[in-house]
């Protein structure tokens, strides 16, 4: 049978599925665990690895449901030992997961960024991976095997996954929950939800989606700016949902035993970091249980007529410190996330929107309302 006949891969297949045709192909119910731990616990690439499956099993399942590996393509290690990986679908797109350790080994945490989507549609003004525009969603088999190939590259399972690389998870939601299944399913990997963020830009009937999954994985917005005008511009889904539905959909997202809502917001120079913003944002946030984690715009050009310009521009220190602290006087949480790995391309999308030859002269370029 020709991969173009044949069904999904079988890494995507939950396992009800699994069973279902282990018990079409005539062979004992077993082999669907057997099957299942070879695929998410010991990540194997290929059939012929389930060493303990018969062959002919072995054979029928890559027939009906092959197996699509992902080609490890480029690896970066930047100096703080963040590791951004670049892989190479099986129809030749290239998606990111970074690898990032925790800097104070006292915590030993590992956090796995994972990608979505190839590319993105939904455009963030400051994000590289918008620049590549939208590909295609990522099946689940995509999305799990790049936490088991990276966990096989770091040498140890991460603490910790954080759906914030490429692409906007709530938009391909079917594959997400799917691959959440696979991924907290104790055959496999066993990850717990707490350990598990979902990131979004915005998608408020995601989120009102993702609220229903029991149990619910930890949920983090993308939120960067403190008014409509502002955000409207630098993230067009706000035009959709504003900022005001947005909050309410977060407010109506369910938190036990302490867990909170994380904001990420990147810090612009001159468009989202003055001291009203700081003190809108404790406005906006004060009656959700939230933190918030400022992440200084991590730089990268864009190409145009007049050549490869910069978007935007990273605040100064004592700006990014200024804006921390006025949040913090109101008891908030508030952490500053220095771009991990800046000195490779570590925001997400940098690594996949490379060109192939180097950027010669760089100059500034001043965001306009559109
Ligand atoms: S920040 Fe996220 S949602 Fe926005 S364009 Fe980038 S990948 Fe897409």
């Amino acid at each position: 049978m020709s991969p173009a006949s044949s069904g999904p891969s079988a890494r995507g297949l939950l396992p009800d599925e699994l069973r279902g045709w282990v018990a079409a192909a005539g062979a004992p119910a077993y082999r669907a665990e057997q099957i299942f731990r070879w695929l998410h616990a010991h990540g194997v690439e290929s059939t012929a690895e389930m060493a303990n499956v018969p062959p002919a099993l072995r054979e029928a399942l890559e027939a009906a449901h092959p197996l699509r590996p992902l080609a490890l393509d480029v690896v970066q290690t930047a100096r703080d030992g963040t590791r951004k990986l670049r892989w190479k679908t099986h129809d030749g797109r290239a998606i990111e997961s970074v690898l990032i350790p925790d800097t104070d080994a006292e915590r030993d945490k590992l956090t796995l960024c994972v990608s979505s989507q190839v590319g993105c549609a939904i455009d963030c003004q400051f994000c590289a991976t918008a620049t590549l525009g939208f590909g295609r969603h990522l099946g689940a088999d995509e999305i799990v095997e790049q936490i088991t190939r990276a966990t096989a590259i770091a040498g140890r399972r991460p603490t910790n996954l954080v759906f914030m690389g490429m692409g906007e998870p709530l938009h391909n939601f079917d594959q997400l929950t799917r691959a959440l299944a696979l991924l907290e399913h104790p055959w496999g990997a066993a990850f717990s939800p707490r350990r598990i963020t979902v990131s979004t830009a915005g998608l408020v009937s995601g989120i009102d989606k993702l609220a229903a999954l029991s149990p619910a994985p930890n949920l983090a917005i993308s939120l960067n700016a403190t008014t409509d005008e502002v955000r409207d511009r630098i993230m067009p889904i706000n035009r959709r949902w504003p900022i005001a539905a947005l909050l309410d959909a977060a407010r109506r997202f369910p938190l036990s035993h302490g867990r909170r809502v994380t904001f990420e917001y990147v810090l612009l120079a001159g468009v989202n970091d003055t001291d009203a913003d700081a003190d809108r944002l404790v406005r906006l946030l004060r009656d959700i249980p939230s933190k918030v984690n400022l992440i200084p715009w991590n730089g990268f050009p864009i190409q145009t007529d007049g050549g490869p310009v910069y978007r935007f521009q990273r605040p100064p220190a004592e700006r990014i410190r200024t804006f921390q602290e006025r949040v913090r006087a109101s008891g908030m949480a508030i952490y500053i996330r220095s771009p991990r790995g800046d000195d490779i391309d570590a925001a997400c999308g940098q690594l996949a929107a490379r060109p192939d030859s180097d950027l010669a002269t760089i100059r500034p370029w001043t965001p306009t309302p559109s």
